[in-house]
């Protein structure tokens, strides 16, 4: 028995519905490549009524008094962590990551959303003096119904990242989250559901990615396009969105740079980092990727990270002892495997790691450290989401600055040094949306989340996550 107990479906206009009359996809365990459960998609005329839907959802969304929005939210947190474990077990089967990330996971987003409570009970605006007995407003405003499209990598909280700064602002939404992580989604919606929220004010489909986004994008009941995935599926929405000018939220890959300099206190580094860089095998967009240290620590750095790397157990993440389960699909083995046999056909050195084998059936990689990896690989150079470290030296600190800098990519940073004059320019220079010195950690509910150049532009998360479902309005009163 899998324990993947969930009834499948479609959450339109508070209504859920099934598979009949709908074509279907699977849901897939990738530990074992087996199949869960039939997932039905979205017709056309299921998306003009959650289209519909949503539009009427916004009529009374948008007048909810805050505190009743607020809520809301923190009732849907109390169930989600209610039901932490039974939705914890459920990503883990459909996303393959260990269960207790899984459960880090729920616990998360329940914080997220209480602290969007909070947010929303704080959207001001502004009194401006003028002559007496006249003044100016400046009011913040829902801007609209949204639609959001969301990747499989955090199934729980990717999906509550979208929704709860979207009611928190007032407005109201549809969700496509993954399909291949649509049973986490649908727990999600439950929660929300259970918690009282009013039926149109928000849908959660699922279908053919491309057909969904083309549909609601054309749309003009939408006002503001959410994303969390790729760089080019991001870049291919807001080109859909540019149609009716919406408001644009992305959230894209990275290419995550390590400046790791001879002055780090090196054990505690290479502890933090291993642990770090394969947290949910790799699949995360913030992830420690290019790691580039200086030479005097170079042969030491490479030495303890492949030994602690050869120390991470992988194995299906439900089993108590496994640290790294499979990788969430069957695409991901596939990519890593094609990125690591060029970086070596180009001169990169294996320490760790590097080909498929045994878990037959499973999506799974092992953790993988490369050496030497020339600078021209391709794995250098693309986003490889998996669980693939790769090594550089350096020289300078000009030298590391360049290098992070130097893919279009600006998500996250990382910096290992106790020289604090260094620190500030590192964080003054370095190119990227979130930067963190002699840690690992980038993401708190009340900072702000986001890239910039290609990793995308309009932070989530912190009271920027709400300020970017806002529009702002001057009244002047004579
Ligand atoms: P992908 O780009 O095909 O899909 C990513 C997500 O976008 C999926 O959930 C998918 O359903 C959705 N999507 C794809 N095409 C869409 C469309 N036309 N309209 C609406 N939604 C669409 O990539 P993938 O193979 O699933 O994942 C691999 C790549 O995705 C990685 O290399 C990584 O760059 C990126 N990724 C990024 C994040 C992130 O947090 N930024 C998360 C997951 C994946």
């Amino acid at each position: 028995m899998s324990g993947y107990e969930v009834r499948l479906g479609l959450y339109v206009d508070g209504e859920w519905l099934g598979g009949a009359g709908r074509e279907t996809s699977q849901v897939l365990n990738p530990a074992t490549g087996g199949g869960h459960a039939a997932l039905p998609l979205a017709t056309a005329e299921d998306l003009d009524r959650a289209l519909e839907a949503t539009r009427r959802g916004f009529e009374t969304w948008r007048g909810t008094a805050p505190d009743a929005r607020a809520a809301l939210l923190i009732r849907t947190a109390a169930l989600l962590r209610e039901r932490a474990d039974r939705i914890a077990r459920i990503a883990t089967l459909e996303q393959g990551k260990v269960l207790a990330e899984a459960k880090g996971e729920v616990a998360f987003a329940a914080a997220l959303l209480e602290f969007h409570a909070g947010e929303a009970q704080r959207i001001y605006g502004r009194v401006l003096p003028r002559p007496a007995g006249t003044r100016s407003l400046v009011l913040q405003q829902p801007v609209g119904p949204v639609a959001a499209f969301c990747a499989w990598n955090f199934p729980v909280l990717n999906v509550v990242r979208k929704i709860a700064p979207a009611l928190a602002a007032g407005c109201s939404i549809v969700i496509k989250p993954s399909e291949e992580t649509a049973g986490s989604a649908v727990e999600v919606m439950r929660c929300f559901e259970d918690a009282g929220l009013p039926g149109p004010v928000a849908q959660c489909v699922f279908g053919v990615p491309d057909m969904v986004s083309r549909q609601l994008l054309a749309s003009p009941i939408i006002r503001k396009l959410s994303f969390t995935g790729s760089v080019p599926v991001g870049k291919h929405l807001t080109r859909l969105a540019a149609d009716t000018l919406k408001k644009v939220t992305m959230e894209l890959g990275g290419h995550g740079p390590v400046l790791v300099f001879d002055d780090c206190d090196l054990d505690r580094t290479l502890d933090t980092l291993v642990a770090h860089k394969f947290r949910n095998a790799g699949q995360v967009c913030v992830a420690p990727t290019r790691f580039y240290v200086q030479s005097g620590i170079y042969d030491r750095f490479a030495a303890g990270f492949a030994e602690r790397t050869r120390q991470v157990r992988m194995g299906d993440g439900l089993a108590p002892d496994s640290q790294m389960g499979p990788m969430a699909n069957a695409r991901r083995p596939e990519a890593i495997e094609s990125l690591v046999q060029e970086a070596q056909a180009r001169g990169a050195r294996l320490l760790a790691g590097g080909e498929r084998g045994g878990n037959a059936g499973g999506f799974f990689f092992p953790p993988t450290v490369l050496a030497d990896v020339p600078i021209e690989a391709r794995a250098m150079n693309e986003e490889p989401f998996g669980p693939l470290a790769l090594l550089h030296p350096f020289e300078t600190v000009e030298e590391a600055i360049a290098q992070a800098n130097r893919l279009p990519f600006g998500l996250a940073a990382y910096c290992f040094t106790e020289n604090g004059r260094r620190q500030n320019r590192l964080g003054d220079e370095i190119e990227a949306g979130m930067v963190a010195i002699n840690g690992v950690r980038l993401s708190w509910p009340d900072s702000p989340f986001g890239g910039m150049k290609d990793s995308g532009y309009g932070s989530e998360d912190g009271p920027e996550g709400v300020a970017a479902h806002l529009v702002t309005k001057a009244v002047h009163m004579s």
